[in-house]
């Protein structure tokens, strides 16, 4: 088997294991046994709008990114908050009623739970809790954001923000969807984009955008993206616990091996 296919399968297989998502990860053990047989593996793809559903079930993402827009009555819209495998869908509001939509923007797995269980779980309602504040924050942050910073320090800080969740180096989005997000103009994305593309700090072709230099992309992104990832940290720090959701001995071992990368992976969120 060659190595792509070999680091693929074991991708898809880190996203189906529940752990994968913050907020599941940091659950006492005694809720995450509890809820796992109630936790229902799904698969979101791009262009989804979590409808109504979003009332009666809660989306926990292991390797999506769901998109919390404001959509005015003409069809315009803006991105005011980012949800990947650092939160959950379904707190906000954000259903298929204007003005405000959940889109996935990044289709990949996830797991959903109804409403009413997480409901019964103390100390999960405490998690959603402190996510609901660092929500609040993104949306606090992104009325700055628009308003103070130039579209190239958008541009940069979404690029981050996404290759963060995702957990990636590289991302698939046109020029048109990230106008799209940051409420401007195609031509302005292209522009901002072909500059970080000439610097060599990005490569984009046929929709996807490779993060070459992650460092000057960080030089080149305002404020946002690090005071968000501090407060993210401050409200849900990483989980320290090497438990899983496995029940069998032998799963048990090979994901705690995981376990440290994946905390690595979300000091990074
Ligand atoms: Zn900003």
């Amino acid at each position: 088997m060659n190595n792509a296919i070999t680091v693929d399968i074991e991708c898809a297989a880190r996203a189906r294991d529940p752990q994968r998502n913050r907020l599941l990860a940091l659950l006492p053990i005694d809720d995450r046994m509890r809820l796992r047989p109630h936790l229902e593996p799904i698969t979101l793809c791009s262009g989804d709008v979590l409808c109504g559903q979003s009332a009666r079930y809660l989306y926990f993402p292991t390797a999506a990114i769901v998109s919390l827009l404001y959509v005015t009555q003409s069809g315009a819209s803006n991105e005011i908050a980012v949800i990947g495998a650092d939160g959950v869908v379904g707190l906000s509001g954000g259903g298929d009623t204007q003005p405000l939509q959940s889109r996935v923007q990044a289709g990949g797995h996830a797991f959903r739970l109804r409403a009413q269980l997480a409901d019964a779980s103390e100390p999960l309602r405490e998690l959603l809790g402190r996510y609901m504040r660092a929500v609040q924050a993104q949306i606090t942050q992104a009325a700055v954001c628009n308003r103070h910073h130039t579209i190239d320090q958008q541009l940069c800080r979404r690029l981050l923000l996404g290759t963060d969740l995702l957990r990636t180096n590289e991302i698939e989005m046109s020029h048109q969807v990230l106008a799209h997000l940051l409420g401007v103009r195609r031509e302005s994305i292209s522009v901002a984009a072909h500059r970080l593309q000439l610097a060599e700090i990005i490569r984009y072709r046929r929709g996807r955008i490779e993060i070459l230099d992650r460092a000057r992309l960080e030089e080149r992104a305002c404020e946002c993206h690090a005071v968000l990832q501090r407060e993210r940290h401050r409200l849900l720090p990483a989980p320290t616990h090497s438990t899983s959701f496995a029940r069998s001995g032998a799963v048990v071992t090979r994901r705690v091996v995981h376990t440290a990368s994946y905390a690595a992976s979300f000091n990074r969120i």
